[in-house]
């Protein structure tokens, strides 16, 4: 018996209606297999009818290596027929959607029987599921981020690009003190040691050309006024409208490193001291004389400043030695030096030893009436110290002779030269008679 008219016609607009139907439909047979698929179903799943139909729901999964069919209803526990399931599935040309299917069951006449169909309907749901899923990571990641920047003994703050505390995380008590809360709004410049705030201008400048930097140490002030070491990494936050918004900046207590760094200075620089000075009577050695020497000597020549030297050596020591002993002898010298430490005390002047019983004193910017004044005082000093020197040819006392020269060093000029020309005068003060000063005089 054939189809009355109206129900033909009802069954092509049913048809119709399957096959453009904007969501993908298909039928499935109990078992799980395709029994017919609309075009919205093939363009979503990439694959048309021909392959489907006959297909296995399953192939749904992974098309490139199907799996066996299972056999009954299995599929089904994989579908909800009271709620739309979304499910990761393949897609057109490898590529992978999310897709929400919606299963219903439905009886249709099968012979003698009624066998049910299933109506799957699916959604291409990919753009939304992404975008939950971001957020969802986002929302992870924030949490790290918040758990990092909670915990952290570092010190993370967040600041406007004038400096005002926008955030500080809780590690700010620890370090320095403050509660976070009392720190923003307020400005990083009143924090920062007056000596380091130069630091922050600089920085200032450089954020126009960098969207990271690292400060050199500086001192921020601790709640209770003492100074605190600190190193910070300073990151520009921007976006595409405005170069630089704000400044997100990761600060480290420096000050254990910072001290240490300061002792091994103070000790280098004490060890530089020792290796220049003479153990016996602490005055300089020949070594610090050769230093300061080279130094006033640039001076003079930068300047054209007059410097003298006084070349001075005992009378008679070696029968001082002899008579009165070896120790008798270092501390005299001993002695000796510190007379001579009083006689030339102005800031410049430098005492050292030159070797055995002699003696240099290095006075920069003084002509050669001053030198001859400074000579006379030392022999002076030295006399007033009244140590008996029973076998000097010259005095009771134990004496000493002095030479001096002045020179203006000048580019033709050598540094050794007045200390040859000292020496000279040294020399003629021993040839006339020991026990008094003389000038250099050429010839
Ligand atoms: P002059 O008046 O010509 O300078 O005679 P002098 O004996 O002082 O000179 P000379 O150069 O002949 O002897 C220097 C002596 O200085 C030799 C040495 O016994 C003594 N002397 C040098 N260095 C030291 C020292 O470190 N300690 C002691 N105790 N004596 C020293
Ligand atoms: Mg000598
Ligand atoms: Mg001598």
């Amino acid at each position: 018996m054939s189809d009355s008219p109206a129900l033909s016609c009802d069954h092509q607009l049913n048809q119709l209606a399957f096959q453009r139907a904007v969501t993908g439909m298909a039928f499935l047979s109990a078992d799980g297999f395709f029994i017919a698929v609309n075009s919205s179903f093939s363009r979503l799943v990439g694959s048309g009818p021909d392959e489907l139909i006959g297909a296995h729901v399953d192939t749904l999964d992974s098309r490139s290596e199907p799996p066996l069919p299972s056999s009954g209803s299995d599929w089904l526990a994989s579908y909800s027929l009271e709620k739309p399931s979304e499910k990761h599935i393949a897609g057109p040309g490898g590529t992978a959607l999310w897709a929400e299917i919606s299963l219903g069951e439905y009886e249709v006449a099968s012979g003698q029987a009624n066998a049910p169909v299933y109506l799957m309907q699916l959604q291409d749901i990919t753009k939304r599921k992404r975008a939950q899923l971001a957020e969802a990571s986002w929302r992870t990641s924030e949490q790290i981020y918040r758990a990092i920047t909670e915990h952290c003994t570092d010190i993370i703050s967040k600041h406007t690009l004038d400096g005002l505390f926008q955030y500080v995380s809780p590690s700010v008590r620890l370090l320095l003190g403050y509660e976070p809360e009392e720190l923003t709004g307020t400005s990083i410049y009143d924090y920062f040691h007056p000596d380091d705030l130069c630091l922050l201008d600089t920085a200032v400048d450089e954020l126009a050309s960098y969207t990271s930097l690292k400060l050199p140490p500086y001192r921020m002030r601790h709640k209770d006024g003492s100074y605190v070491w600190m190193e910070t990494h300073l990151n520009a936050i921007a976006d595409a409208s405005e170069p630089a918004l704000e400044l997100v900046c990761v600060s480290r207590d420096v000050t254990e490193r910072k001290n240490m760094e300061n002792q091994l200075r103070k000790t280098n620089e004490l060890l530089q001291k020792i290796s220049s000075i003479d153990s016996l009577t602490g005055v300089a050695n020949r070594r610090g004389f050769d230093e300061n020497y080279a130094k006033e000597w640039r001076h003079g020549l930068r300047f054209s400043t007059p410097l003298s030297l006084i070349l001075l050596d005992i009378d008679y020591f070696k029968n001082f030695n002899d008579n009165c002993g070896h120790h008798e002898g270092d501390a005299c010298l001993r002695q000796v030096a510190e007379a001579l430490k009083r006689a030339a005390k102005r800031p410049g002047d430098l005492i050292a030893r030159y070797g055995g019983e002699e003696f240099v004193v290095v006075l920069p910017i003084t002509d050669e009436r001053g030198a001859a004044y400074v000579a006379e005082r030392l022999r002076q000093e030295v006399e007033l110290l009244a140590l008996p020197h029973p076998s000097s040819e010259v005095s009771a006392y134990v004496t000493v002779s002095l030479g001096h020269a002045t020179m203006v060093p000048a580019r033709d000029l050598s540094s050794r030269e007045l200390l040859v020309r000292a020496d000279q005068a040294l020399y003629r003060a021993k040839q006339e008679g020991r026990n008094r000063s003389r000038a250099y005089r050429p010839g």
